[in-house]
């Protein structure tokens, strides 16, 4: 079997007249056609051609065939973010009067998608809690078309069983969608699980060095189909020059969530020492609630951490201020760690109960553990909590 790195590595479009090693970036807004009669066949899609980058470009098919290959995936789609690409793949599959069911804790805009926009288009919401599997279930009704979950969450990284909720999503016929930002398509492989549709921020590990925005959708041919006739004509592309970064921020993909993967176990098994550190969640540590889950669907424990101050807002207020090294930014994914305190920033405007709903106490710190050495990124930890 190929390692996912030399896919990521290897595959790439043909080599131009040029014999360049590289991938050029193709900065062409349009392409010409042989003929009249080319160009019917190719606006009949009857012979395959690019047409216009707004609906195709070699960087952004390398990028997206690469991320295929890696996920097992036989078809993908890429957008110019991670909500375009959240939004497209509702956009194409969702009519007014559908049903979602969502995992309650979802990244902050898909939440507004949900709770503020779908319901103009009479599209509505029901939120389940992550553990509660004949919750998912019990919601499914006539309307719904998408199971929506993000495992592991933000920011308080609980797991959800993915294989287990897809048995639950074929009987009952509807699909399953996977936010796989966090996890990566190195850690995690949702449609090998059984999911029908994975989907990425390639903002944040897949470029790793908070450069530029990207997002992707992977599925069938069947479901990509449908998302090209939505896409090409409402506009979310990706732009060759960014296709062309973030393939090659492939390249280096796996052995990047390796470091920041041991990285960031080494600081959670430190952290769950330290007298100021009540909680200390992480994938792959053995106190994790759902640590069989986690070591089953993930190769290994991914770059973020969430823990509990002792001293509660003050605390996890004073921490972010205690930090040297880290830097306080809403990025995640980062070469650089970045540490972030939810109660006292991008969730300030929801009351302590609505907080801990969704898995914020008042001292949750996020820490998104980057490739610096681990003893620098310690150091800064262990002052800062001082
Ligand atoms: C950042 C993020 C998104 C949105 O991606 P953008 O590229 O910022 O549009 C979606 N889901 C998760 C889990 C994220 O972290």
């Amino acid at each position: 079997m190929t390692a996912d790195s030399t896919k990521l590595i290897r595959l790439q479009t043909e080599r131009s007249e040029n014999n360049e090693h590289s991938a050029p970036i193709y900065l062409t807004s349009s392409y010409v056609f042989e003929d009249a009669e080319d160009m019917r066949l190719q606006f009949e899609e009857e012979r395959e051609g690019h047409i216009y980058s707004r609906y195709a470009n070699p960087n952004v098919k390398e990028f997206i065939d690469k991320l295929a290959a890696v996920e097992g995936a036989e078809d993908g789609w890429a957008t110019a973010t991670g909500m375009a690409a959240i939004f497209t793949f509702f956009g194409a599959e969702l009519s007014s009067g559908d049903h979602v069911v969502a995992c309650r804790s979802v990244f902050g805009s898909t939440h507004r998608l949900f709770t503020e926009i779908f319901p103009k288009w009479g599209i509505h919401t029901s939120y389940v809690d992550f553990d509660d599997l004949d919750g998912f279930d019990r919601a499914i009704k006539k309307e719904t078309k998408v199971v929506y979950i993000e495992t592991p969450s933000n920011p308080g990284l609980d797991i959800i069983d993915i294989a287990a909720l897809s048995k639950i999503t074929k009987a009952r016929s509807v699909l399953l969608a996977v936010d796989n930002c966090f996890a990566t398509p190195i850690l995690q492989k949702p449609l090998l699980l059984g999911a029908d549709v994975s989907l990425h921020s390639a903002t944040k590990y897949i470029d790793g060095q908070g450069r530029t925005l990207g997002g992707v959708i992977l599925g069938s041919e069947d479901l990509i189909t449908r998302i090209r006739a939505f896409a090409r004509h409402t506009g979310p592309a990706l732009s060759p020059m960014n296709a062309w970064v973030l393939s090659k921020s492939l390249e280096t993909l796996e052995v990047r969530i390796e470091r920041h993967s041991s990285s960031a176990l080494e600081i959670a098994r430190r952290l769950e020492q330290h007298e100021k550190v009540n909680i200390v969640k992480y994938p792959h540590l053995q106190s994790h609630p759902q640590f069989e889950i986690a070591k089953r669907q993930m190769k290994l424990g991914g770059g973020l951490i969430t823990f509990e101050h002792k001293d509660g807002l003050e605390g996890g207020k004073r921490f972010l201020d205690g930090l040297k090294m880290f830097s306080l930014t809403a990025n995640l994914g980062d070469t650089r760690s970045i540490a972030t305190h939810p109660a006292s920033t991008t969730h300030s405007k929801l009351s302590p109960e609505e907080r801990s709903k969704v898995g914020i106490g008042e001292g949750t710190v996020r820490l998104s553990i980057g490739l610096e050495g681990v003893e620098d990124i310690w150091r800064d930890l262990e002052q800062a909590l001082k």
